[in-house]
């Protein structure tokens, strides 16, 4: 049986994922993801817009080059919540008659973000915890192995078939000291490590970062550092970091408390994912904490965090500077909650690298520094496996063979050359492709 690997998404930029394997007479999906650089500028009209204009604007996955294969497409398999795996779905999974495979919290997000119902019409949702799997027909089966990220409920995607194993690792670190959840399972990547691995699909984000990368508690620490170190007395603070990073929130929540403030989470998507993460139990902060949708609906309560602003934490969406996000209308004066001189404005997020968000945040940062406020930037550590990391993973599971993805090719190439140490030669044991590109990766 031949496996051809079909590189769609995610090959030459980080954003919009998505692989086909065709494994025989059938096919599967992996990812289907948005590119936020060129969605965003689109976000405004996006109803009005056909899906060939996605395409063509590169926000979404161009799906042409696997056209063929529409009908031997037997799952959509989703990996993770966040956008760049899931946020093409609702244009692009309706061409595929077959059920969409993700975890129960991606589920949630997809049902949130389906607000037309035309998601779950047109293909089935079945959600598979973690650490289980699901057979999909006589030849493959789905199996979802945990891993660290930066969002709830991440998973490796393991194809387990009768020749053996394709291991899908986007997106991954390897966190000891999780904040949310359990590390990566380790234990069933070893014992893949002694089954036959075909091939290893890689996160290559931070490939080019020599080092580990650091547990999500690292960034607790930061914050902590931030917030319980300095002289915050008699001044307002705004933490803004990623909507769907619960975790971090989580570490904001408690080191609020510590400092016996009171949270109150601003904006739609904050709204979106808290609640999804409190619905499967994975924390709660409601009760204690407010959360506003909208801040520009509700003045009254912003107009009293702006009188009272030392006795709250305001966690504000708009990390990247997306203009129409909170903070970005807190910089902009358009709500009653403003920054005033000394404020602290933390960013507890990165930014992410591409070229129009650089932009955004540049903008941002600016207007703050108008205002006087105070910056602290980069208190974050990526969800990304780095360099060494990435070399684990290749130890443990010592594939056959070696697809990097999820990044340009200086990534892509950071990941064949870390490979080459390790023995796998490159148009040999590694490929590297760019969207739209096949390569054979096992025949029997
Ligand atoms: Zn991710």
């Amino acid at each position: 049986m031949d496996i051809t690997l079909h590189a769609v998404g995610g090959y030459e930029e980080v954003g919009r994922n998505m692989t086909c394997l065709e494994i025989g007479k059938e096919a599967v999906i992996l990812d289907m993801g948005i590119y936020l650089d060129r969605y965003v500028p689109l976000q405004d009209n996006l109803d009005q817009l056909p899906v060939q204009k996605l395409i063509h604007e590169d926000a979404i996955p161009d799906p042409h080059p696997i056209g063929k294969l529409r009908k031997k497409v037997k799952a959509i398999i989703l990996s993770h919540a966040h956008l760049d795996h899931i946020g093409a779905v609702r244009w692009l999974a309706s061409y595929y008659k077959c059920p969409i495979l993700t975890t129960p919290y991606a589920t949630e997000i997809l049902r949130n973000m389906d607000e037309g119902n035309s998601i779950m019409e047109n293909n089935k949702v079945v959600s598979i915890s973690p650490n289980s799997s699901y057979r999909v027909s006589d030849t493959i089966e789905v199996e979802f192995i945990l891993a660290t990220h930066s969002i709830i409920q991440a998973a490796m995607v393991n194809i387990i078939l009768p020749q053996g194993n394709i291991l899908y690792s986007l997106d991954y670190k390897f966190d000891n000291q999780p904040i949310i959840g359990q590390p990566t399972n380790k234990r069933r990547l070893r014992q893949l490590g002694k089954e036959n691995t075909i091939a290893l699909i890689v996160d290559s984000t931070n490939a080019e970062q020599e080092t580990k990368t650091y547990s999500e508690s690292v960034a607790r620490e930061m914050l902590r550092d931030v917030l319980l170190g300095m002289e915050t007395k008699g001044h307002g603070i705004v933490v803004t970091t990623f909507s769907s990073h619960t975790a971090r929130q989580k570490s904001i929540y408690d080191v609020a408390r510590e400092l016996g403030r009171e949270v109150v989470f601003v904006g739609r998507s904050l709204y979106n994912y808290i609640s999804a993460a409190e619905k499967l139990d994975f924390v709660k902060f409601s009760g204690n904490a407010t959360i506003i949708p909208s801040a520009v609906r509700s003045s009254k309560q912003l107009k009293k965090l702006h009188e009272n602003r030392d006795k709250y934490v305001v966690v504000a969406t708009g990390s990247q500077g997306e203009p129409k996000a909170t903070l970005s209308r807190i910089a902009d004066e358009e709500v009653p909650f403003t920054i005033v001189p000394e404020d602290f404005v933390v960013f507890a997020c990165g930014v992410i690298p591409t070229p129009t968000i650089q932009g955004n945040r540049k903008i941002l940062e600016h207007k703050i520094h108008r205002q006087q406020g105070r910056i602290f930037k980069d208190i974050h550590v990526s969800g990304h496996a780095s360099r060494e990391d990435i070399r684990d993973l290749i130890k443990i599971v010592t594939p056959q063979t070696i697809v990097p993805a999820h990044g340009d090719m200086p990534k892509l190439a950071s990941v064949a050359a870390l490979a080459a140490e390790m023995d796998y030669r490159l148009g040999k044991e590694v490929h590297l492709l760019q969207n739209g590109q096949s390569v054979l990766i096992d025949s029997v």
